[in-house]
C-alpha cells in the first residue's frame, strides 16, 4: 500500500466518525505534581487530576494505593501517600488508570463512565456509542 492510499484511508475512516466526536477537544492524561514530607509523598494536585478524569475520587484512589502498592488517604485537595513514590512510577499508574478507568477503547475518547453490574464494569462512551467491558489488570 503506498502513502497515498493510506492518507485515503485515514479520511474515509476520519469521515465515519460522528461529528460531537469530531469537536471534543484534545484529551491529556495528567501528571502528578509531588510534594515530599518527612518520608511520605503528597500528590499535591490530586483534585485537579480526580477533575480532568472525571471520575469519582474513592475508586480512583482505591485502585492506585492499590497498585503503588502503599497505604494512603485523601486529605483535603490532596492525595497523602506512605513513604516516597517516585514521580515516573506514579505517572505510570495514572497513565494506566485512565487507560481503563476512563479512555474509550473504541474512539479514545474520555467521554466516558463507568457502569456497574454485579461485579463486572462496563466503560459508557458518550461520544461514540459504545459499551465495553472493563478488564482490571
Ligand atoms: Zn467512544
Amino acid at each position: 500500500m503506498n502513502f497515498n492510499d493510506y492518507e485515503n484511508l485515514l479520511d474515509k475512516a476520519y469521515e465515519k466518525i460522528p461529528d460531537n466526536v469530531k469537536k471534543s477537544k484534545r484529551f491529556e492524561i495528567p501528571t502528578v505534581e509531588l510534594r515530599f514530607e518527612g518520608k511520605n509523598t503528597f500528590i499535591v494536585n490530586f483534585n485537579k487530576i480526580i477533575n480532568t478524569l472525571n471520575r469519582d475520587k474513592n475508586h480512583f484512589t482505591g485502585v492506585f494505593l492499590k497498585k503503588a502498592g502503599t497505604f494512603g488517604e485523601i486529605r483535603g485537595q490532596q492525595l497523602f501517600m506512605k513513604s516516597l513514590h517516585k514521580e515516573k512510577v506514579l505517572n505510570r499508574l495514572l497513565e494506566n488508570y485512565t487507560k481503563t478507568y476512563v479512555l474509550c477503547k473504541i474512539c479514545n475518547k474520555p467521554d466516558t463512565e463507568i457502569q456497574r453490574e454485579g461485579k463486572r464494569l462496563f466503560l459508557k462512551c458518550e461520544a461514540c456509542g459504545a459499551r465495553e467491558e472493563i478488564k482490571e489488570k
